[in-house]
């Protein structure tokens, strides 16, 4: 059987490139990246406790919680594009900590949201108490068109199904309601110069690698109309900067977080190599 892209089915499917023994395959066609797990992979069970803090597993996260301040000020930025809270009914998937809904909360949307870590679910239910439900993207419990938002910050190249969690997501949009998502270019610049050590190519949990025409056709098939893409930046603490730095350049090590003056301080960052897209799901015919 001819592989074929998972998001436009096109069988001119090559090789991109090697990093950590994965071949990382390109469509010629839409130019999404991607790699394909081995059987047996559940990528839901990579987001234990220890994703978000432990300076020792093999993916995720040193100290999610530590992030907070530099999230919560991303978020803020975010949400205050978006406009018109007040009311709204606003979906986040992929909620992490809940960092974002409790963002979205403050500025007036009436906030729900959905995370597959119970770990995470937890934290996040501490933040918007009863309304953080367990669930993946593609099984969203929610009724239909009673959402005004979706956001996914950072989420859609860890779904290993993307065509079910779009089509999912549109099916809990109302007509003329807005998708907002955030994920890596695999198209941008510091992409193409990086090569294997674009930082974001963490695996296992990237599934997908995006390009901007990769993301009209997804969200193109399941109703949407891409109005902007945008290349946006985010808020950082020093000290994670140079942590990831140090990670590119002489990989992970058991020396622990580097501490230093004025590691807390959050800076923005923008190597135009993360897009923010806003899409809106076109009324039924
Ligand atoms: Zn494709």
């Amino acid at each position: 059987m001819a592989l074929t892209c998972p998001v436009c089915e096109d069988t001119r499917v090559r090789t991109k490139l090697r990093k950590q023994g994965v071949e990382i395959l390109q469509c010629a066609a839409c130019r999404l990246a991607f790699w394909i797990p081995g059987a047996g992979f559940d990528p839901s069970s990579l987001y234990d406790g220890d994703y978000f803090a432990s300076e020792h597993a093999a993916h995720g996260y040193d100290d999610y919680a530590a992030l907070e301040p530099a999230l919560r000020a991303t978020f803020r930025r975010r949400l205050a594009k978006l406009g018109g809270a007040t009311g709204a009914k606003l979906l986040d998937v992929g909620a992490a900590y809940g960092f974002a809904a409790s963002e979205a909360e403050r500025a007036g949307f009436r906030v729900f949201a959905a995370e597959i870590s119970a770990d995470a679910a937890r934290h996040a239910g501490a933040l918007v108490p009863g309304r953080v439900l367990r669930a993946s993207a593609d099984h969203l419990p929610f009724g239909t068109a009673c959402f005004d938002v979706v956001t996914l910050w950072d989420v859609i190249e860890h779904l290993p199904a993307p065509h079910a969690a779009v089509s999912e997501i549109a099916r809990c949009l109302r007509p003329g309601g807005r998708l907002v998502l955030t994920t890596g270019d695999v198209g941008s610049l510091v992409a193409w110069l990086s090569g294997a050590r674009w930082h974001l190519y963490t695996l296992p949990e990237h599934l997908f690698f995006y390009s901007r025409e990769s993301l009209r056709r997804l969200l193109g098939s399941h109703g949407f109309r891409v109005e902007t893409i945008r290349a946006e930046g985010a808020l950082y603490p020093v000290g994670y900067l140079v942590e990831r730095l140090r990670k590119t350049l002489v990989g992970r090590s058991r020396t622990g977080s580097i501490r230093f003056p004025g590691a807390g301080l959050v800076v923005p960052v923008n190597l135009f190599d993360v897009i923010t897209v806003t899409a809106r799901r076109e009324a039924a015919p």
